[in-house]
Parts: structure tokens; C-alpha cells; sequence
């Protein structure tokens, strides 16, 4: 069994994933979806030259010298938001106008109700019959142009992108009521290994409890797509077979496994996927999590992370977290690293290692990291007091302090 590099695994792994179909969906079902097409604005945003104070609409020249000698003008309509004004202003006219209302022809800027001799902000109260100016404003003062924001047919969001709440909102501006978004991808998880309880058991004698399946479960749910519990699976050839069987049936777009994968840990979990496809064992030059397992079971792909509780996390976020963001069609699904300085010297054994630490911001702006303590891949601990995972390349056997690494913010 050849030692494959982390990319290597990483690019095999992928090559078999596509994105999954897409569907139409009302947008308020959307957030958090991935964009199956790019879009177009519709129209300018805003799409009407608006007042962005109460205030007057006015005639930049009828208040060049206001500040020194206010001025007084008619008060020739009265705007509301919602309402398109079908007046001209002329000179020595104003008027009133309140926040997001259409400016009306001939109007240069507003000058807000401030700076007016008019104090009546009530709602329902009415446009007086001539208003004083006491200052000055320049052409286009407290006036939103049109097509400010955005320009009819610009592309503002991209295919591929995972829909925020704020792209809802644009959505929602530019009249897109239904949009086209990817599926979201399932996911079948189990656990296996005789020693394994559940959460609630009380401990037993050489038991453990089973902790991956809910690190891993809430992981993929993070990264954007459905779980599907199946449980544990002990170690006899059965009870994996009805599990991937029951994942079959759910028909998933990938089967997750933790522990079982080292070398002789269970023939089984290999024969019983061979009977219906096939199973790769591979050895990557990554610490922790060197095994993997990599297959197929009736066309679907299927993962066997390592069953160590930070190996099979570790694995997750190098492996799956793609693999999940490609299936769901993202542009670019991959964690975004963040330069960190070691605080300490780092010995490493050359593999590629991720790292657990404790991030945080120093004074010149940099950020900090210090290691959280014993970095087995058993102590699922110093993995809940880190937030980040360093990324020490391959070849490297010592980062010295001081030194600035890669890293993951988790
Ligand atoms: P294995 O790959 O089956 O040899 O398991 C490697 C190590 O991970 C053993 O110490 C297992 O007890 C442990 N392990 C396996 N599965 C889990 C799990 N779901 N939760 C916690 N520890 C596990
Ligand atoms: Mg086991």
C-alpha cells in the first residue's frame, strides 16, 4: 500500500463527486442554498432618483445664499413615500418630501426639514403653504440616484454561491420571487466497533461511547448538507451490510463511516462493500489520520474516516467538507486559511499536519497560536479548547517560534 499525499487523496476523492440536481424554490426557502444560476438585475437599484432625508425637494440656485439670507419658497406638492410626484418644480417652488420618495422633475437636492423653518414632523401632519431655508446645499445633497447601487443587468450574484441572508434581500429587490438552487446533498453516517455505546448508556467495562457520530453528524450539517443517523454498526459483517443496504434505500449521495479502515480492522467492511463494488485502503501522509478508506457500494461513493475522534475530524474538514461543497454545487467550497505565528517552536514528523491551537489576536495585528495541549488523535479535548487547526506542510520537521503557518479557524 502506497503512502498517498493529502492533495493526491484529496483529488481522487473528488474526481468522483458531481453536483447534485437543482430545483426551483420560493426564496424564502432559500438561505443558506447554493445559486444554480447567475443573476441579473432586473432594473436599477434604486430605481427612481429618491430623497434619503425628510425634508424639502428643491432648486439648487433658489438657496445659493440661504445661510446668510434664508430664503423663503411655495410649497408647491406634498410627497409621500409610494407615490410618484406628477409636478415640475419650478423656480421659487419646493417640496415637501419625506424619506425613499421619488424626487420630482426639476428638483436638484433636499435640504432636510432641519434646516427649515418647518418643525412639524408628525406623521398625517400637512405641507405648509411656504417653508424658509436657512442653509445651502450642493446639487444632488440627500438625493439617492437612480442606479446607485446596482445597474439593470449587471450580474450581482454568481452561480455557485451559498445564499446569504442579505442575497435574499437583493433577490427579493430585483424580483426574483422563485429561484434556481442546488439540492441539498444527503449524507448516511455510522459508526462502527463493538466497544461503541450511545450517549446515554451508562459505561460498561471496555466500552466507549460513541462520540463521532455526533462531532461528524453536526460537521455535515454545518457544511451544508442533510445527515442521515444510522446508528452503529458492530464489528460483523450483518450489521454493516443492513446499514449501507438502509443508506442505499435513502438513496444518499454518500456513505460516511468512522473506525475500521487501519490495516486488518475489518475485512469485512471491505467484503461486504466488494460484493456490491469496491474498496480502496489508502495510507496518507497526514498526521493525524493516516488510513482511509475510499469506495463504492451500488455507484455510491462511499468514506471511511478513521475512528480516533480527532482523526475522524481532521479527516472530515480534509476530505468531506469538499466533497459535500462540490456535491452541493459551491463555486469554491474549501476552508479559507489565515496566516497565524507560532508562539512556540512546533516539532513535527513530516507528515502533513494539522494542528490543534488556540488563536488568538495580538497587538501588531498579527494572530497568535498556542498548541491545546496533548495532540493525540484520542484527546478529543484538546481539540474542544482549540479553534483552529495549524497546517504544518509535508517535509516539515520543525516550524521554529515566531513563524508564521497556515490555519483553519474551526
Ligand atoms: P478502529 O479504527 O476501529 O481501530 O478505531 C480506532 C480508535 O478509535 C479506537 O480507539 C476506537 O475505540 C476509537 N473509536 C472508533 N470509533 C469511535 C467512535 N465512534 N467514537 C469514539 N471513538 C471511536
Ligand atoms: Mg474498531
Amino acid at each position: 500500500m502506497s503512502l498517498l499525499s493529502v492533495d493526491e487523496a484529496r483529488e481522487r476523492i473528488l474526481s468522483h463527486f458531481q453536483p447534485v440536481a437543482v430545483e426551483t424554490l420560493p426564496l424564502v426557502e432559500c438561505a443558506n442554498r447554493v445559486l444554480a444560476q447567475d443573476i441579473a438585475a432586473t432594473t436599477d437599484l434604486p430605481p427612481f432618483d429618491n430623497s434619503s432625508m425628510d425634508g424639502f425637494a428643491i432648486r439648487v440656485a433658489d438657496v445659493t445664499d440661504a445661510a446668510d439670507s434664508p430664503r423663503s419658497l411655495r410649497v408647491v406638492a406634498d410627497i409621500p413615500a409610494g407615490v410618484s410626484p406628477t409636478i415640475s418644480l419650478a423656480q421659487g417652488e419646493a417640496a415637501r418630501i419625506m424619506t425613499g420618495a421619488q424626487v420630482p422633475d426639476g428638483a436638484e437636492a433636499v435640504v432636510p426639514v432641519e434646516d427649515t423653518d418647518f418643525s412639524n414632523r408628525d406623521a398625517g401632519s400637512a405641507a405648509p403653504d411656504w417653508v424658509v431655508i436657512s442653509k445651502s446645499v450642493t446639487k444632488g445633497a440627500n438625493v439617492r440616484p437612480r442606479g446607485m447601487d446596482i445597474h439593470a443587468d449587471e450580474i450581482v450574484l454568481q452561480k455557485g454561491r451559498v445564499l446569504k441572508p442579505q442575497d435574499l434581500g437583493l433577490l427579493a429587490m430585483l424580483g426574483y420571487a422563485n429561484i434556481s438552487v442546488h439540492r441539498k446533498a444527503r449524507v448516511a453516517l455510522f459508526s462502527s466497533g463493538n466497544e461503541l455505546l450511545e450517549a446515554g448508556a451508562p459505561l460498561e467495562p471496555g466500552k466507549i461511547r460513541d462520540s463521532n457520530s455526533y462531532t461528524i453528524a453536526a460537521l455535515i450539517e454545518e457544511a451544508g448538507a442533510g445527515v442521515i443517523r444510522l446508528g452503529v454498526a458492530k464489528d460483523d459483517r450483518e450489521s454493516v451490510k443492513t446499514l449501507i443496504e438502509k443508506a442505499v434505500d435513502l438513496e444518499v449521495d454518500l456513505i460516511l463511516s468512522s473506525a475500521g479502515v487501519s490495516v486488518g480492522a475489518f475485512d469485512f467492511v471491505k467484503e461486504v462493500i466488494e460484493a456490491n463494488g469496491k474498496m480502496d485502503f489508502w495510507r496518507v501522509n497526514m498526521r493525524p489520520g493516516k488510513p482511509l478508506a475510499f469506495g463504492k457500494y451500488k455507484d455510491i461513493p462511499f468514506i471511511g474516516l478513521p475512528g480516533n475522534p480527532v482523526s475522524a475530524f481532521v479527516g472530515f474538514e480534509v476530505f468531506v467538507r469538499g466533497v459535500i461543497g462540490k456535491l452541493n454545487g459551491i463555486y469554491n467550497g474549501s476552508r479559507r486559511k489565515v496566516q497565524v505565528r507560532c508562539a512556540e517552536q512546533i516539532d513535527s514528523d513530516g507528515r502533513e499536519s494539522y494542528l490543534r491551537a488556540e488563536v488568538h489576536p495580538a497587538e501588531n495585528g498579527s494572530f497568535i497560536a498556542h498548541l491545546t495541549g496533548h495532540q493525540g488523535s484520542g484527546n478529543l479535548h484538546s481539540l474542544v479548547q482549540a479553534n483552529a487547526l495549524l497546517i504544518i506542510p509535508a517535509g516539515v520537521k520543525c516550524v521554529p517560534a515566531g513563524q508564521e503557518v497556515n490555519a483553519w479557524l474551526i
